[in-house]
């Protein structure tokens, strides 16, 4: 079985050159999102909060950075306490405590000091389009995705037999300790036991449908709530409902990446709609009904006589909801229509005669007060 870790930068979701404000600030989101306190019983989001703390352990640390930057996850044996990806929340609260700003280590109870490696899936990501109407309500998608699953054979146990032992290598401590020889002498130096890949346990007999892996290859329907006011390019986490992982371990997650299919005649402008509107030269003058689509369907807006181009007319909530980085949905935009005037490009001899009866009247010159107020907005 190869369980690879995750990448310290990917965990984060920072760059490799990102500043120690930028992982510092990237850290603390993934705490605040996976935190205990906000996904209580939930077993993936604390492997996620432990997983984000360790990588803030090292990355932050300029010295252990630097050594992860140039040897990656080998480097970090023996350079601390997470070298084997276990520890408990206490121990992230108590080091961390100055990013979060508060003691949150007393809600917790100490947890056990478990040496052993819980296996984890790699995070699943899917692209889901939709449409701005679904964006103004928000939606429930369900998408079938191609993942590791459970072995029904052996429940996930990678065991024909359900029979288990302890790992002889480490005596089903997941780990071995080998001396080595460093800068500074001889250290002791804590690595994953290799027979078993820190698991701590040896399967007697594999399953033969998954080769004792305890996963195989299927897909899953899977349901995704997506609030309203999303956009494109957001980025959702379904914590758990990415690959499973061999014998039962920890799920990876869903990340859902939003694409926004695009209007064939409003404009998102944010939390607003932008709709233009071209109005004929008879219904900017003398004033009328137009229909006006929303995504909730066509309304009639008046026209008043005497509209202006560059007038803009608002309707007021018909645009799209706010959302905030919890996810939550708020308010609405509006629709603004923004109004321009056709001018025929041609005239037939008719329109022509009746255009130059018009031009006749002083009423249709504009003076100066005309031409200060209509470009007004220009010199502001
Ligand atoms: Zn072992
Ligand atoms: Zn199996």
């Amino acid at each position: 079985m190869e369980q690879t870790k995750r990448d310290y930068y990917e965990v984060l979701g920072v760059d490799k050159t990102a500043s120690a404000d930028e992982i510092k600030k990237a850290y603390r989101q993934k705490a605040i999102q996976y935190h205990p306190d906000r996904n209580p019983g939930n077993k993936e989001a604390e492997e996620k909060f432990k997983e984000a703390a360790e990588a803030y352990e090292v990355l932050s640390d300029p010295e252990k950075r630097k050594r992860y930057d140039q040897f990656g996850h080998a480097g970090m044996n023996g350079m601390g306490g997470f070298s084997t990806g276990n520890f408990d929340l206490n121990d992230i609260f108590s080091m961390f405590g100055d990013v979060f700003g508060g003691r949150m280590s007393d809600m917790f109870s100490g947890g056990s000091r478990s040496q052993q490696y819980t296996p984890r899936g790699s995070d699943l990501r899917v692209k889901v389009k939709l449409t701005l109407e679904e964006i103004r309500t928000g939606v429930e998608k369900k998408i079938r995705v191609k993942k590791n699953i459970p072995c029904e054979q052996c429940h996930g146990t990678g065991s024909e037999d359900g029979r288990v032992d302890t790992c002889p290598t480490c005596h089903g401590t997941g780990h071995i300790v080998r001396q080595q020889r460093g800068m500074f002498g001889i250290m002791q130096v804590q690595q994953l036991c290799p027979d078993c890949q820190g698991e701590g346990k040896r399967i007697v007999n594999k399953c033969k449908h998954c080769g004792g892996e305890g996963i195989v290859r299927g897909d899953e329907i899977i349901s995704i709530n997506i609030p309203a006011g999303v956009a494109e390019g957001m980025q959702l986490t379904v914590p758990g409902k990415g690959n499973a992982a061999p014998h039962n371990g920890v799920n990876g997650d869903l990340l859902v990446l939003i694409e926004e299919e695009k209007h064939p005649e409003l404009i998102r402008d944010e939390s607003n709609l932008i709709y233009n509107l071209l109005l004929s030269v008879p219904t900017a003058t003398l004033g009328g009904q137009v229909e006006i689509p929303t995504l909730e369907g066509k309304v009639k807006v008046t026209i008043q006589p005497g509209t202006q181009p560059g007038k803009i007319l608002r309707l007021k909530g018909k645009g799209l909801p706010t959302i905030d980085s919890y996810g939550r949905s708020y308010g609405n935009g509006d629709l603004l229509i923004n109004i321009g005037v056709y001018i025929p490009e041609t005239l037939n001899k008719d329109e022509k005669k009746m255009m130059e009866e018009l031009a006749k009247s002083d009423n249709m010159k504009p003076n100066n007060k005309d031409s200060k107020n209509f470009f007004k907005n220009l010199f502001r």
